[in-house]
């Protein structure tokens, strides 16, 4: 569906991005102020307060400046820098042009000072500290210089008496701005802090609740889940028939026995890396407990599974589980089972289970597959095969 024109028309104007969006937008807003202060220029000049050439020169600054503004945000120019927002710079520039107006407005002079003011509550939103900071001292120290210019040069319009006045205002209420800028950019920034902690310890918690910590496989609460979802698939479509495999260490206890428990958990990371590599990518290897592991070889019939699982098996007579120790070579068990349309997850689980524990009955360093895959299986077919009779 395409588009509103308006929306096509202010994606335009204002950009896709919604950050870069949200940038221009808050600079739009801060014209608008600017293009109040012109029409008020031009009042001024109407009722006889102001000369036109201040108000058109001055008018003129502030479109331009205004325009400068919108093609640096626009172009994505303001993007190359570290705050894209740009906010110190056009601060500075509008309170330059304020005070700027507030030199050539002549009788209506004070009614500028609310719009430094409201120029530093446009930092709000985005300056550090420091900026804050710098925003605040520039302001002062500029009003001060214009201020002691003007006394001198026209005390008509700006007498000495008034002129303190709306110094000492300036420079109590300025400040005030600036701090209350950085107290909330240090509160943001401890906030952006926390929210940054949070996401971490939330991915961290959902590692720990899905991963095996020793292997990095998926743990057995995990597998649980993916296989519900391959089974609601199957269920939906028709397509999509996986088998489950059992596999299991043979012998394991006696590499702990004889070299420890460190060295059984290097083996058992190895194996867990050996398995993936020799399975597919589509394939998922979950760590079921101890050292034993669930296997989900995806879209493919059991002859298909099983070749699977050779190519582990001869990766592993190459392999190198402990580096210390490259001698020390694993072999394993395999209960490997077909799902059941319609079946529960438990019941072909056990199947696997059961066909695991006659590969081991018939002497280990093999794949059993289950029985009621046999019509659909050459057992010739699989490397040390049986089928569990009826
Ligand atoms: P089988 O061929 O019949 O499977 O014999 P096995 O020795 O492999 O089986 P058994 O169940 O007798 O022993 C499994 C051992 O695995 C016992 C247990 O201490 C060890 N084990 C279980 N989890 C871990 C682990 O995380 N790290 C280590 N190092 N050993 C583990
Ligand atoms: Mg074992
Ligand atoms: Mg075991």
């Amino acid at each position: 569906m395409s588009a509103k024109p308006s929306s096509r028309l202010a994606d335009l104007l204002l950009s896709r991005d919604p950050r870069q969006r949200l940038r221009i937008t808050r600079s739009l807003m801060a014209a608008n102020v600017f293009l109040a202060c012109c029409a008020l220029q031009f009042y001024a000049a109407w009722i006889g307060f102001m000369d036109y050439r201040d108000v058109y020169r001055l008018s003129g600054v502030i479109v331009l400046n205004c325009l400068a503004w919108y093609g640096v945000l626009r172009s994505g120019h303001n993007l190359r820098y570290r705050d894209p927002a740009m906010t110190l710079p056009q601060i500075l520039s509008a309170i330059t042009i304020i005070v700027g107006a507030y030199a050539v407005t002549g009788p209506v002079h004070g009614s500028t000072l609310m719009l430094l003011a409201l120029v530093l509550v446009f930092g709000i939103f985005n300056m550090k500290p420091r900026g804050a900071r710098i925003a605040g001292g520039y302001t002062v120290v500029l009003m001060g210089v214009v201020i002691a210019y003007k006394t001198q040069s026209d005390p008509v319009h700006y007498p000495w008496k008034l002129e303190i006045a709306h110094f000492v205002l300036t420079a109590a209420i300025v400040p005030t701005i600036s701090s209350l800028a950085a107290q909330l950019s240090s509160l943001r920034a401890k906030l952006q802090k926390q929210k940054d902690e949070l996401a971490n310890a939330l991915t961290r918690i959902q590692i720990l609740a899905t991963r095996d910590e020793l292997t990095g496989l998926i743990n057995r609460r995990h597998m649980m889940e993916v296989l519900g979802q391959h089974q609601k698939r199957l269920l939906r479509s028709g397509h999509h028939k996986f088998c489950l495999a059992l596999v299991d260490i043979d012998h394991f206890k006696r590499i702990n026995d004889t070299h420890g428990h460190g060295v059984g958990d290097e083996v058992l990371r190895g194996f867990a890396q050996v398995l993936q590599r020799g399975l597919r990518e589509t394939d998922v290897v979950a760590r079921w407990g101890g050292e034993e592991f669930l296997l989900l070889l995806n879209d493919t019939a059991p002859e298909l599974a099983n070749v699977g699982l050779e190519r582990a098996r001869a990766l592993l007579t190459e392999a190198v589980l402990v580096p210390t120790l490259p001698q020390l070579k694993v072999t394993f068990s395999a209960g490997l089972t077909a799902y059941d349309e319609g079946e529960g997850l438990d019941s072909c689980i056990e199947r696997a289970d059961k066909a695991l524990y006659r590969a081991k009955r018939e002497g280990r360093d093999r794949t059993v597959m289950d029985v009621s895959m046999a019509p659909t299986v050459a057992p010739t077919r699989l490397q040390g095969a049986a089928s569990i009779p009826p």
